[in-house]
């Protein structure tokens, strides 16, 4: 039987990694996508894990190539999901999760309908500022941009299936795994 589908997205900073990553360590049978990125990598950001880290002629050549599911220009770089990788693991029954943008989120809903769409949204935009800021991978200017940014796709969220609010980590952990059981479990998924 194939695994699900599934896309998290909300703002930059909102704690999509965060979740991604307690998720896959409680919850098996979930997988993470790794994406292609032309975003220079973060101080402890490891290749292939975090990202696939290209230059933009590369990741130009593979939107030419049809690499990807789906790709988005996303705060000045390039993102994307390479397809093969997301269609081996669903066919070997992992449920796959994306951690990706709103552009890419509709994307995917177009492409596969069945795809299962988690908006996560921030408890409010101080905390959002403030957790951009205590990250500490952006400053001043772009820290601003990324709070513009989210003012735009917070619009889109009408477009998925599902909203929650990370603001205690372990209950938004909680209803994110929820989700996923509860679709494993649509009779349309099972047969
Ligand atoms: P994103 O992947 O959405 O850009 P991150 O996962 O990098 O966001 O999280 C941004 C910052 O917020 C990190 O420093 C992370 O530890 C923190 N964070 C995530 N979830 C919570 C939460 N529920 N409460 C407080 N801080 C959080
Ligand atoms: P960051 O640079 O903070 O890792 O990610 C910036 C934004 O790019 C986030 O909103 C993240 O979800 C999004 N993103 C990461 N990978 C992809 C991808 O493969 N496709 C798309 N469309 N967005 C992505």
């Amino acid at each position: 039987m194939s695994g699900l589908l599934v896309v998290l997205s909300g703002p930059s900073g909102v704690g999509k990694s965060t979740i991604c990553g307690e998720l896959v360590t409680k919850h098996p049978g979930i997988t993470i996508s790794t994406s292609m990125t032309t975003r220079p990598s973060r101080p402890g950001e490891k290749e292939g894990e975090d990202y696939f880290f290209v230059t933009r002629e590369e990741f130009e050549q593979r939107i030419k190539d049809g690499y990807f599911l789906e790709w988005a220009r996303v705060h000045g770089n390039y993102y994307g999901t390479p397809y093969d990788k997301v269609r081996e693991k669903m066919a070997e029954g992992w449920d796959v999760l994306l951690e990706i943008d709103v552009q890419g989120a509709l994307q995917v809903r177009n492409v596969f309908k069945e795809a299962v769409l988690i908006f996560v949204a921030p408890p409010s935009w101080q905390e959002l500022e403030t957790r951009i800021k205590e990250r500490g991978t952006e400053e001043g200017e772009v820290v601003n941009e990324r709070l513009r940014v989210a003012c735009e796709e917070m619009k889109a969220c009408s477009s998925y299936d599902y909203l929650v609010v990370n603001e205690s980590l372990e209950e938004v952990v909680d209803k994110v795994a929820s989700i996923v059981i509860a679709e494993r479990c649509r009779v349309k998924n099972n047969s």
